[in-house]
């Protein structure tokens, strides 16, 4: 099959995204060319605006236009309980049940020995750091029931165990393997409150 040069070009920047294959990518393309120019403008400014002022807090690396985030610069949020989790989206999601009102700490990914990621990639540092200035009574771990999950929720309880923090692992009550990502707000809720201490 053959697709003019600015148009294959296209295709294959979708074909790029996570789970898009050739076929949705020619959708995607297809879609882009019969939107009007100033839609695309507008796209292409969006994608360049995001890129440009999203970044992460220095304090809790959330993704976020401001530094430090909303979470952090909200002093009606407990800061004595940290909630780690792997990355932004899982900060959304436990947002979204509206039952948490402590701190995150996002790591950026988990430990993942097939994909070469150890501890040292992830931000482990900056959570022990602010374990010392913050001193929290409490920090639960918002892992996924993974394999890379339960290797960073062992790495993790051991280094901050030590340190006599209370440290909870949220409850799944869902088939080992599902996603923090995708669990609805009633799950995570129950999730969270039923806690429990690693
Ligand atoms: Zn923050």
């Amino acid at each position: 099959m053959y697709f003019t040069p600015p148009l294959a070009r296209l295709i294959e920047e979708f074909q790029k995204f996570p789970g898009v294959g050739p076929k949705s990518a020619q959708r995607m393309a297809f879609f882009v060319l019969n939107m009007s120019t100033q839609d695309v403008a507008n796209l292409s400014r969006v994608l360049v605006d995001a890129k440009d002022k999203v970044k992460h807090c220095s304090n809790c690396f959330h993704l976020s236009a401001n530094d430090p985030c909303e979470i952090c610069t909200n002093d009606k949020r407990d800061i004595k309980t940290i909630c780690v989790v792997a990355d932004s989206r899982d900060v959304i999601s436990l947002e979204k049940t509206l039952e948490y009102r402590g701190s995150y700490h996002v790591l950026n990914g988990l430990i993942s020995p097939l994909e070469g990621r150890g501890p040292e990639q992830l931000r482990v540092r900056e959570l022990l750091q602010r374990t010392g200035s913050q001193e929290p009574k409490e920090i639960i771990l918002a892992i996924n029931p993974t394999i890379e999950g339960d290797a960073t929720v062992l790495y993790l309880s051991s280094l901050l165990k030590p340190l006599s923090i209370k440290i909870t692992r949220i409850a799944f009550g869902l088939p080992v393997g599902s996603d923090l990502e995708f669990a609805d707000e009633v799950t995570l809720t129950r999730a969270l409150e039923g806690r429990r201490e690693v």
